[in-house]
Parts: C-alpha cells; structure tokens; sequence
C-alpha cells in the first residue's frame, strides 16, 4: 500500500517537473493551467497526508512558505570571481593578444549577453537542488535556497545524464514586464515603486518569506558549469548539456570562431538590446576551450579567460527647465528634473530623476543648465553631468526645497539617509491618499471595487479623508463621480460592509501603523487580544514580544498618542470593524507546553498534521520544521524516516508517540 503511494506521489511530482520544464524553459505549455493546478493539488494533499514521503524539492514547494530569518553564511567551494571590464574595440584586441601570449592553438570564444540582475551559485546533488548562495563577496554569501526553489524556471531535478555533484552558476533577474507589473501592484497597495529591476532581483532574494519571493516573479538564466568533474571539453558544450538537463540558459549565446565574429555579435546586440524583455549592461566573453581556460588561469580578481564589454550607457544633452519635487505615499520626496524634450535610446525622454538632495549638490546643478543625461538600469533616466562651459554667470544654484509641496509642513530628513520626509502623515494629501489605498488593499481590508482612482476622486470631493469615513459613504453619495455606474457603487457599498468580518490582524496591518508589516501584525494580535490592550501596551511591554524590537515600539507608541488615530479606532469600533480577536483563531488554552519546540514526522493516525501543529500553539509551543538541536519534542507516527534517525543521533531530543504527546497536553 504504501509503496504504491510512494509511487504516485513521485510520479505526479515528475510529471509536474515535466510540465513545468516544458512551459518556463522551452515555452511550450503540455497542459492547461487548470490541469495543472488539479495535479498539483493532488500531489499536496497525498504530501500531507504522507508526511514520511517529504522531499524539500517536490513542485508543490515552489508556493514558497519558509520564513528565514537569519540566512546562514556559506564559504563558497569555488570562489565567485568578478569579471575585468572593457569598453572598446580596442580594449578586446589588447586582450585577444594578451591571451595569444599564453595559448599557440587557435582561441574560440563563446559571446553571451550580461544579464543584469543578481548572481547565485546552485548546487545539485544526485540531480537535485540542495543549495543556492548568493555571490557575496566572492568567497563567502548567503544561503538562499527556499527563495530560490520558488522560482519557477530553476530545475528542482535534472533530467539525462548530469554528474552527481557541481554548481551551476547563473544570474536571477526580473523582466521588464514583470518589473512593470511588480510596480503597478504596488501602487494600488500604496507603495512608492521600486527604482530598477536589478536592485529588485536582488532584494527579492533576500526576503524572509519566501511566499513573498515567489510572487516577485524573478527569473534565471544559468551561465555556468563549475565542478571538479567536468564533462566536456569547452564551455560550448557545457552549455548545451545544462539546457539538456533542464537548466534555462541563454538563447542568445553565440560561438565566435574569431574576434571579428565576436565584435559582430557585440554591435548587433549594442542596438537590439532595447528589444530584449530584460535588462542587459553588456556582453560576456568566455575562451571556450576549458584547457586553454585553464593554462590562462585568474588575476586576484578575476579569469584571465573570461571579459566583460560594458555598452557605453547612451548620452545625449540637453536643458534642464526645472526641478520638481513629488511626494510619494509614504511621504518620501524625490526631486524630478524637468528637461527639454530629446531623443535618447529610442525614446523621447522629458524628465530625469535626481533621487536625492545629495546628488544635486554634488552634480553642483544651476538653474538651467545644460545638462548631459543617460539611460541606464533605472526606468527614467539620469543626469550624469552638467556642461559648465555653457552656463550662464548669472545662473543660480538648484536650492533644495525646505517644505512639502503638497502640504507646505517643513521637511525632515532622517539621519542616515538621504531622502527627505514630509512627517504630515495624517493630513499631507498623497500619504492620505496612500493610507487609505493601503487600508483597501488584497492583503488588508480586501475592499473590492475600490481602486486608488476612485479613493483620489472621494478624497477630492472631500467625501473620505481617513480610512473610518469608508463606512460612512453611501451609494448617493459615490454614484455622481466620473464614470461611475449604478452597479459599481453598489458593489463599493457592499465591499465596504464585507470588510467588517476581515478578522484583526488584518485591520491591524490596514491601518498603516509604521513599521507593522503583516508579519508584525500577526505577532501583536497573539500578544494584545484587543486594540485597547495594544494601545495600553508600553515600549518594554511591546519589545517582549518575538521579532519586535525599538523601532517598531516606538512607533506603535507614537501612533497611539496621536488623539485623532484613535478617534479612528474608536469611530472604526462603532461600525463594527474587528479590532478584536475572534472566537476561534489563536485561543490559548494553557501554557503547558511554553517554551517547548515540536516537530511531527510519519503517518500520524490520531490526528492530521495541521491539527497537532495547532495543539502544539494553543498549549503555549512552538512548531518547528527540521530537526536540529533546537527541537524538544519529536513526535513521531507509523514510518518515521529520516527526522526519527537524525533526532536519535543527536541525542537530546525527546522523542513521544502520538498518545504520549496527547498525555503531555492533558497533564495540566
Ligand atoms: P561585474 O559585477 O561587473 O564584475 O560582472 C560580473 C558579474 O556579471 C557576475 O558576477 C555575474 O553576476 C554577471 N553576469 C551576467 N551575465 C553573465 C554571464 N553571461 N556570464 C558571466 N557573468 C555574468
Ligand atoms: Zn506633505
């Protein structure tokens, strides 16, 4: 019986790889989305069923889930070298003869595109991903590897013949239309927008969630066969064995027999490169031959092997016609340059961002000025200098602004950083705006049919200015706005009425307290069971509670002194909004089991998994998932394996059957 679920459950788990290769690495779907998710659902519940049958590269935890809090730091095996960088044709010839020098044989170089996003260096084991770390510093990086099993053109298993340990080094980044639709979710959740993809790619690595990473929608591309076993001969062939093995690589990549094939590839790809659905900043040559690789060796810092074309970011002058300065809806300030319309990299560009105080100040930039702009990773381009030579004597200089403009309160600039701040949270109109768009979003109120245009047009006419007047709107009242039909403002009425039965935490991390995020809100509503218990709560009362340190008190302190927060709050109770713990969810029951860390393995028969768990956090517990010396308790069901083997083998843990858990939890 068992085997035979075995079976089907690594028969669903290889078609779904299948599946999965198919439409992210040869863009071809073999299913519809339908069908797919009815597997995958499939394959879940016998998972969870089957806990004994786990295996940490299965598709289903592609989902993402583990939280990492700290991510450990792992020496790399083979150090990540950066690459040496040319940027003419010039620079390539003096390098083809630096590497004559060494080599007789004729050279071959493999042409790829320089991919602009995060590097990562994966392990496989036997064909499956063990571990991914992040570049680092080149000798040592962070281990990422739940992250980087979210996304979903990285192989989890390989297929054909792969050798049965090496790293596969590549680039994880984000497309411009996933980047696009990134930034346009968070705008309707209230959010400033990100700056450029690449720092995007990077920062989604590094999250603590790794359900969050997921819905980032990062890709890959793998440029990289590294291992003390090698099998081939040049780095070609290394390539068209990975794609065989289920990696993503680049289609782009081209053999060049000769420097002159090599320089053809880089001016082709200096024009197309506006046409790639990702960012490149240039192109990345490799000596194919890996002997030849290997007699030219490396630098301190980088393969004498290998180079870098950095493309010469386009630049083009232009007038600057003023400085603007917007506010976002967290009140952060970004001053804008307003320019004399030109041509540059394809587009007509209009304005440049200047980011910050600091960058106006060193780029020394007067009141019209000629100024030169370039178009690099980010999505406006920017002002990378002035031309003095045409200013005029009596030009002044750009001074930086001293108060909002939407709101006129003096600005603030927080110590170490560079950005300024309008602290007008409460009145200053985009951060009123903002918090109400926030307060309506999926993972907060969920309101429904209540965009951010609309949130602009009631805060206009003067109808909403903070989150409780949402409840005081009537349909009358939301029909004469533009475009609105009779339908819509009743489905803005009765989302409205539905947000009342949004349970605590949610309205918690809805009503925008700084700093509290959803996690955060979720450890407060286990702590303060009320919105009055929280708002009692002192700074060391609040710092008692996990994951919550100074930053965060101070501010939950703040917002609660503030007399017309808490007219909201209190205006929010009387429409019957849940600032409230509700009957079911978290009750404690007692605190047997505090301070202690369980972990269920094998076919448990008394009660299901997700039921124990639960046991396990109303009895004051904590559930953790692996066995490491941190865990108390492992309970243990019919065919425990591999979790049963490494408890007794680090010795401490106290290992219970199902009957003596319930036993422990009944001894109070
Ligand atoms: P640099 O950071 O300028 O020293 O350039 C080296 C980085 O280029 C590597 O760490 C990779 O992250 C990145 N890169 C992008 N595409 C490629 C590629 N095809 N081959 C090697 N490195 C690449
Ligand atoms: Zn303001």
């Amino acid at each position: 019986m068992s085997e035979n679920i075995q079976q089907k459950i690594e028969q669903l788990r290889e078609e779904l790889h299948q599946h999965n290769y198919n439409y992210y690495i040869l863009d071809e779907a073999s299913i519809s989305d339908f069908e797919f998710d009815t597997l995958l659902k499939e394959l879940q519940e016998l998972e969870a069923q089957y806990p004994e049958f786990h295996d940490d590269n299965s598709p289903t935890l592609r989902v993402g889930g583990a939280v990492t809090k700290n991510f450990p730091t792992i020496q790399h095996k083979f150090r990540m070298y950066s690459l040496d960088n040319s940027y003419d044709f010039e620079d390539l010839e003096d390098w083809e003869k630096r590497i004559i020098k060494t080599i007789d044989d004729p050279v071959e170089f493999v042409a790829e595109l320089k991919y602009d996003g995060a590097s990562i260096s994966i392990l496989y084991e036997n064909g499956k991903l063990v571990q991914a770390v992040t570049r680092g510093d080149g000798f040592q990086g962070d281990e990422i590897t739940p992250n980087v099993r979210t996304i979903s053109d990285i192989p989890l298993t390989l297929k054909g013949d792969f050798p049965s340990h090496f790293f596969m080094r590549g680039e994880i980044y984000l497309t411009r239309k996933n980047f696009d639709k990134l930034n346009k979710l968070r705008e309707e959740e209230g959010l400033d927008p990100f700056m450029n993809p690449r720092n995007t790619a990077s920062g989604s690595l590094k999250m603590q969630d790794s359900a969050e990473v997921r819905k980032r929608s990062l890709s890959s591309v793998l440029y990289q066969y590294i291992s003390e076993e090698v099998p081939a001969e040049t780095h070609w062939e290394l390539l068209q064995k990975a794609q065989g093995w289920g990696f993503k690589t680049s289609q782009q990549a081209k053999l060049c027999r000769t420097l002159d094939e090599v320089k053809e590839f880089i001016s082709f790809w200096d024009v197309e490169r506006h046409n790639l659905p990702f960012e490149i900043d240039g192109i990345v040559l490799k000596v194919n031959s890996l002997q030849q690789q290997r007699q030219l060796g490396y630098t301190a810092k980088s393969p004498r092997w290998a180079m870098a074309y950095k493309f010469k970011a386009e630049k083009v002058e232009t007038e600057l016609k003023s400085v603007s300065y917007q506010v976002g809806r967290t009140g952060a300030i970004t001053p804008v340059a307003n320019l004399k319309p030109v041509l540059l990299a394809g587009t007509i560009v209009k304005r440049a961002s200047l980011h910050n105080e600091d960058i106006i100040k060193k780029l020394g930039l007067h009141e019209h000025d000629f100024v030169f702009v370039e178009k690099g990773g980010e999505i406006i381009p920017k002002i990378v200098d002035v031309n003095k030579g045409k200013r005029t004597s009596d030009s002044k200089e750009i001074e930086y602004i001293k108060n909002c403009p939407e709101c006129g309160t003096e600005l603030v600039k927080i110590i170490d950083q560079a950005i300024h701040f309008c602290p007008n949270e409460l009145h200053c109109p985009p951060q009123v705006v903002g918090r109400m768009i926030h307060y309506v979003s999926r993972k907060a109120l969920n309101i429904d049919n209540l965009g951010s245009e609309t949130i602009e047009q009631l805060y206009r006419e003067k109808l909403i200015e903070n989150p409780a007047d949402f409840y005081t709107l009537t349909k009358e009242q939301i029909l004469p706005l533009e475009r609105m039909a009779e339908k819509s403002a009743q489905n803005i009425i009765s989302g409205i009425e539905k947000s009342k039965e949004i349970s605590f935490e949610k309205v918690l991390y809805g009503i925008g307290i700084k700093h509290v995020g959803e996690t955060v809100a979720k450890k407060l509503v286990k702590n303060f069971a009320t919105i009055d218990e929280l708002k009692e709560a002192t700074v060391e009362k609040l710092c008692q509670v996990e994951d919550i340190g100074a930053k965060i008190a101070f501010s939950i302190v703040e917002f609660f002194k503030n007399p017309e927060n808490i007219l909201m709050i209190e205006r929010l109770k009387s429409y019957g909004v849940q600032l409230e713990k509700g009957e079911s969810t978290n009750e404690v029951l007692s605190n047997v089991l505090e301070g202690k860390t369980f972990l269920f393995t094998g076919k448990l028969s008394l009660f299901t998994r997700e039921s124990a768990e639960e046991m396990v956090e109303k009895h004051g517990g904590k559930n953790i998932s692996a066995v490491s010396k941190n865990l108390n308790f492992l309970v243990v069901g019919e065919k425990a394996g591999s979790k049963l083997k490494k408890a007794q083998d680090i010795g401490t843990i106290e290992i219970l059957d199902e009957q003596q858990f319930l036993d422990l939890i009944e001894k109070q």
